[in-house]
């Protein structure tokens, strides 16, 4: 089986489309702010990916973007300002950025309240202890994605593959969260099918295609990619062999899986984050 993505994120933009609806009625239009610095033409694609989003479902997107050559300062300067501005309630940063800026150094900058991508520590934190917090988007999405298919994950094997920043560490406390038996697998591991053999959910986050294969899965396994690489060939493919969808039980196509899940997702954030401002009192 393949698990496509595109009918949980209808599902979820959906609801989305349905409370801003309700937010405008009470004079709050949702806006959400961009940044990108040019240079890379694939988050200039995503940026444009989710300006389209954003018209379909009502919510106003301001995108701020910066020649390759802009300094730290300046990007610093517009975080603070968009931190300020009251009619702004989600702040994205396009990665990757040029060498020169330090992802962490910007991220960190932005108030936890906006930061609909969970990138801030006060986010990664509330990821780990389950307090309020406005969680990252991939990792939320590959859990939505094997829940849509029916995988419940409570008392399940679990193997997670990766171990990184943005997917596989957060990743693996919102798996513990869900009550899942999890492995947690890297590049030192050195027999991966073994740790596979035994789950009945894998998870695979590395940014390397083919990590997984079709010889190191069995029949009962449903298989989450995370992964977006770009093939020899230009294609985008994920982390794992095209031919393992013949043999696992299920997995998540690459494109059409994990990515479609996660903007779907970056949108909930954001109205959790005006829930969050108006509601419970403010995050920062
Ligand atoms: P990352 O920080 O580079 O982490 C990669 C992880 O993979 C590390 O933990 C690394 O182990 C592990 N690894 C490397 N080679 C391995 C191997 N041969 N076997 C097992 N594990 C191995 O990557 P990331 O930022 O978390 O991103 C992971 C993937 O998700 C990338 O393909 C990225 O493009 C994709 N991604 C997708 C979305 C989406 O929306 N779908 C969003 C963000 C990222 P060590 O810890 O030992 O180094």
């Amino acid at each position: 089986m393949l698990m496509k993505a595109k009918e949980a994120a209808d599902q979820v933009y959906e609801a989305i489309r349905t409370k801003v609806e309700d937010w405008k009625r009470q004079g709050v239009t949702p806006r959400i702010a961009t940044i990108l610095v040019e240079g890379d033409p694939a988050s200039a694609y995503y940026a444009q990916a989710k300006q389209k989003i954003a018209q379909r479902i009502g919510v106003e997107f301001a995108l701020h973007s910066f020649p390759e050559d802009v300094s730290e300062a300046e990007l610093l300067g517009l975080i603070g300002r968009l931190n300020e501005d009251a009619s702004v309630h989600g702040i994205m940063l396009e990665l990757p950025l040029p060498k020169h800026l330090s992802a962490s150094v910007i991220e960190k900058a932005i108030s936890p309240a906006k930061d609909v991508d969970g990138v801030t520590p006060a986010n990664k934190l509330a990821t780990v202890t389950g307090e309020l917090g406005l969680y990252p988007a991939t990792p939320q999405a590959c859990i939505k994605l094997a829940k849509h298919y029916g995988y419940k994950l409570e008392g399940k094997n679990v193997t997670l593959v990766g171990r990184g920043q943005t997917v596989g560490l957060p990743l693996f406390h919102l798996l513990q969260r869900e009550n899942a038996t999890v492995t947690v697998c890297h590049s030192r591991t050195p027999d991966l099918a073994s740790h596979l053999a035994h789950a009945e959910i894998a998870f695979v986050a590395v940014g390397r295609p083919d990590t997984v294969r079709a010889e190191m899965v069995h029949s009962g396994l449903a298989i989450v990619d995370a992964g977006i690489n770009e093939a020899d060939d230009g294609k985008i493919v994920g982390d794992v062999s095209f031919d393992v969808r013949e043999k696992a039980a299920a997995l998540s196509p690459v494109p059409g899986g994990v990515g479609t899940l996660t903007t779907a997702i970056l949108y909930e954030n954001l109205m959790k984050a005006i829930d969050i401002h108006f509601k419970e009192g403010n995050l920062a």
